[in-house]
């Protein structure tokens, strides 16, 4: 992506409310209990190197990323904390680990094998996962832990620094599958701490866990979607454990505005025809910056006040009907707040039959990302 930017179409990141929920859920963790910022996916679309800076300076003491490339690109801008790789790293790349001082996850017994074929210059620090129900990665038995941690015994190669577990269900209402993964997590922690006594970091939660049990973190949370000011679920949500600012708004500007007559269509497919005459307004977005056709007909701002999308979504402009005429330039606001009206992410996740999870992430890398404070 250039530097430099022309089109009027932004995302403005708000470093203010990461560091704001950062403070949010550190209110509420017991003091022991350290934050471990997730940045995987650049940061859920927010911009990993920013976002991560923000939240190191908010008080978080490591980072997470899903993978190798996305914890080379922090280390790459001088971030010095901890980084732990949450996806599995091939055995050929585990010098480059060692060499960033990067913290790998390993569940395999195999894999530590190949890593001990390797010529290191330090052991690879690493940290392994459990899988207590997720049925993702992770070792699963109680035969799979003493395999692994036989091959840990010689530590030229490998240092274990911590263990982990994710929950699947840790936003529902229901929490009996989440009781049920925690139960077998401390199972075999139990036989874990048989075998091994040497110091390791524990971490399961994520942010829905860490808000609603907060009592019951270990050493880190892993605090995704919420330090990005997002609820994981309507049922947290609701719950109200935690006050949350979202970081991310979407804003484009009117390029062209129209007056079009009864009768007269609007955009590919002529799927939408006025009824009568009407203002009709073009913004310079589309499904290639990840604002994909379903969006076709929901609202936006103008002026404070919400006014539908109409016709199809093209690859870079959209249409919206506006209420009256405005100038070219007017500011457009597709997520996020103007005057007293807001367009949640969750209201586009609902729209698109997703979580908000999705939204920021599919804003594609076209959309510059603008840093602000408010
Ligand atoms: C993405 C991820 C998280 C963060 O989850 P949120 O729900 O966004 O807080 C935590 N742990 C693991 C292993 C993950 O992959």
């Amino acid at each position: 992506m250039a530097d430099q930017f022309y089109r009027d179409t932004w995302a403005e990141i708000n470093l203010d409310a990461i560091a704001y929920n950062i403070q949010q859920i550190k209110r509420k963790l017991p003091r022991y209990s350290d934050i471990m910022a997730v940045v995987k996916a650049n940061a859920y679309g927010h911009g990993a190197v920013d976002v991560a800076k923000e939240a190191i300076s908010a008080g978080a003491g490591m980072l997470a990323v899903a993978l190798l490339e996305e914890a080379e690109e922090l280390r790459d801008a001088g971030i010095e904390v901890p980084i732990l790789v949450f996806g599995r790293v091939s055995p050929r790349d585990v010098p480059i680990a060692v060499e960033r001082d990067i913290t790998l996850t390993f569940f395999q017994a195999d894999w530590l094998r190949e890593v001990k074929q390797l010529q290191l210059s330090q052991p690879v620090s690493l940290h392994m996962k459990w899988d207590t129900g997720m049925g993702r990665v992770g070792l699963r038995t109680e035969e799979e832990l003493l395999a692994i941690l036989g091959e840990l015994e010689d530590q030229h190669a490998a240092t274990l620094t911590g263990l982990y577990t994710h929950f699947a269900t840790a936003d529902e209402a229901d929490l009996s599958y989440f009781h049920m993964q925690y139960r077998r997590f401390e199972d075999l922690l139990k036989l874990f701490k048989r075998y091994w006594d040497q110091p390791v970091v524990i971490h399961t939660g994520n942010s829905a866990a860490s808000i609603r049990f907060p009592e019951e973190m270990q050493h880190y949370i892993r605090f995704g979607i919420s330090l990005y000011g997002l609820y994981p679920s309507t049922v947290v949500k609701n719950e109200r454990e935690i006050d949350l600012q979202p970081a991310f708004s979407l804003h484009t500007r009117l390029i062209h505005v129209k007056k079009i007559e009864a009768g007269e269509s609007v955009s590919y497919g002529a799927t939408y025809t006025a009824e009568r005459e009407e203002w009709i307004g073009t913004i310079p977005i589309g499904y290639a910056d990840g604002w994909t056709r379903k969006l076709q007909g929901i609202d936006v701002l103008v002026d404070g006040k919400r006014m539908p999308t109409v016709g199809r979504v093209c690859m870079d402009q959209t249409m919206i009907r506006l209420d009256k005429e405005y100038p070219v330039g007017t500011k457009v606001t597709l997520i996020g707040k103007q005057v007293e009206e807001e367009i949640e992410a969750d209201e586009l996740a609902s729209w698109l039959d997703t979580i908000n999870y999705e939204i920021p992430c599919m804003i594609s890398a076209r959309v510059p990302r603008i840093y602000t404070r408010r």
